[in-house]
C-alpha cells in the first residue's frame, strides 16, 4: 500500500515513492507522462531498492551473516544505497568505483562511512575494471559477500516486486508504456517484467544514451556501440543476467544535450532538480507517447523513471566549467 502510513523500520523507507505528472514532457507528446521520484528514497536514487533486494537475498541464502561485510563495484548510487542498508543492519561496506564519477558520490560514499577504493576506468575486459576489482576484494575479505549487481537478479526482482506493482497501484492499472534507460539493467527488466505480468500489452521502451550498445542489440540484434555521453549510472555494453528476457519492445537513442534540456526545463518550469540519466529517461519517455499516439492508442499513458537528485551532480552537470570543457550547453541561468 502506497501512503503515509508510518514505517517500522528505516528500511521501509525504501521504496513507495511518489509518482508525479509532468506538465512539460506531457504537453510535448500529447499524453500523460509521469516521473517516479526514485530521488525520494533515503539514498535520494533508484539504487536503494536493488541494495535492499539484493542484501535480504544474500540473508536469506546465509551468505551474509552478523558482522558482515558487502563488498561492490559501482558508479556510487548502488554504493550509497548498500552503505545505508548496511549501517541498518550492522554490516560493513567497501565500494570500489571509477575515479571519473562525481565528486560528490565519493564525499557522500565515505561520509556514510563506507570504506572507498578508487580505480581508474579502463574497459569491462581489464582485470581492474572496477566490477572485477570488487569481485577479486570480496574474495580476500573474510566474511564477504560481492553484491554484483550486474549479474545478480535480486536487483530485478526488487522491481517486479516493488516498483512494477507500484506503478500499477498509483495508475490504478491504467499504464500503455514504460521505458528507462539501463545500466545493470535491472531497472528496465524488472519493470519490464512486472507490468507485463499484470497487462501483456503495455509497451516497454529501452531508452539508451550514445556509447551504450543495447539499441542496437535490441533494434538490429547486434551489440554496437556510437559516440559517448558523460551520464552517470547508465550505458551497457553488454547483455547482463538481469538483462536477460526483458520484454523489450522499442528502443530509443537520446542525446546528452536533449537529455540536458529536460533537465534544464524541469528544474526552471517545474521545481525538480535531477541527474542527467532522470533527463534522458524523459526524452525518452516522450518519443514513446508519440509513439503511442501515433499507434491509435487513445490517451496513453506513460511512466518512467526520475533516477537521482541533481544535487548529486553540483559540481558537474549545474557547474558552467564543467558542461564548457565537456562541450555542453550551459543552463541559461549558469551564463554569467
Ligand atoms: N540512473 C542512475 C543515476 C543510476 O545510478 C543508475 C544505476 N546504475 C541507473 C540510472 C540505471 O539503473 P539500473 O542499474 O537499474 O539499470
Amino acid at each position: 500500500m502506497i501512503g503515509h502510513f508510518p514505517r517500522a523500520n528505516t528500511l521501509e523507507l525504501i521504496g513507495n515513492t511518489p509518482l508525479v505528472l509532468l506538465q512539460g514532457p506531457s504537453e510535448a507528446a500529447g499524453c500523460e507522462i509521469y516521473g517516479k521520484c526514485e530521488f525520494a528514497n533515503p539514498g535520494a536514487s533508484v539504487k536503494d531498492r536493488a541494495a535492499l533486494g539484493i542484501i535480504r537475498d544474500a540473508e536469506a541464502r546465509g551468505d551474509l551473516t552478523d558482522g558482515g561485510t558487502i563488498v561492490e563495484g559501482t558508479a556510487g548510487n548502488t554504493g550509497i544505497g548498500i552503505a545505508l542498508v548496511a549501517n541498518a543492519l550492522g554490516y560493513k561496506t567497501i565500494i570500489v568505483m571509477p575515479d571519473n564519477q562525481s565528486s560528490e558520490k565519493m564525499a557522500t560514499l565515505r561520509a556514510l562511512g563506507a570504506e572507498l577504493v578508487l580505480v581508474p576506468p579502463t574497459k569491462f575486459s581489464d582485470c581492474n575494471h572496477f566490477v572485477h576489482t570488487s569481485r577479486r576484494l570480496a574474495q580476500e575479505t573474510e566474511g564477504a559477500i560481492w553484491a554484483n549487481q550486474f549479474d545478480n537478479t535480486a536487483n530485478r526482482k526488487a522491481h517486479i516486486d516493488g516498483t512494477a506493482a507500484e506503478l500499477w497501484e498509483q495508475l490504478e492499472g491504467r499504464i500503455d508504456g514504460f521505458t528507462c534507460a539501463a545500466g545493470t539493467g535491472g531497472t528496465i527488466a524488472g519493470v519490464g517484467m512486472g507490468l507485463k505480468a499484470f497487462d501483456d500489452s503495455v509497451q516497454i521502451a529501452l531508452t539508451d544514451p550514445h556509447g551504450a550498445a543495447l539499441y542496437s542489440y535490441y533494434a538490429e540484434g547486434e551489440l554496437r556501440s556510437e559516440g559517448s555521453s558523460v551520464a552517470e549510472g547508465i550505458g551497457q555494453g553488454r547483455i547482463t543476467a538481469n538483462l536477460e528476457g526483458a520484454p523489450i519492445d522499442t528502443q530509443f537513442r537520446i542525446s546528452d544535450e536533449e537529455g540536458l534540456d529536460w533537465v534544464a526545463r524541469l528544474l526552471r518550469e517545474e521545481g525538480l532538480c535531477l541527474g542527467l540519466s532522470s533527463g534522458i529517461n524523459v526524452a525518452g519517455a516522450i518519443a514513446l507517447g508519440k509513439q503511442l499516439v501515433d499507434s491509435g492508442r487513445e490517451n496513453p499513458r506513460v511512466a518512467t523513471i526520475l533516477c537521482d537528485t541533481g544535487f548529486r551532480y553540483l559540481s558537474s552537470l549545474y557547474n558552467r566549467e564543467w558542461l564548457e570543457a565537456k562541450g555542453l550547453p550551459v543552463f541559461e541561468w549558469l551564463r554569467d
